[in-house]
């Protein structure tokens, strides 16, 4: 367990694949990038407060 973060899993069949592998080895299909990642590392919650935030932004803009 020195590498936990160093495994992805294919989104289209499930197989564990290591980290910077660009297309599975058991389907075939290409993998999304680090940042699909990332994102999805994120929680619903924060992504909205994200997006909330930024519209706020614009409407105080607007408002103005
Ligand atoms: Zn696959």
């Amino acid at each position: 367990m020195t590498e936990a973060n160093s495994h992805i899993t294919c989104p289209h069949c499930g197989t564990e694949l290591p980290a910077g592998s660009t297309v599975c080895t058991n389907c075939g299909k290409p993998l999304p990038e680090r940042k699909w990642y990332s994102l999805k590392g994120l929680n619903a919650a924060e992504i909205f407060l994200l997006i909330l935030g930024s519209l706020m932004l614009l409407i105080g803009l607007v408002a103005v």
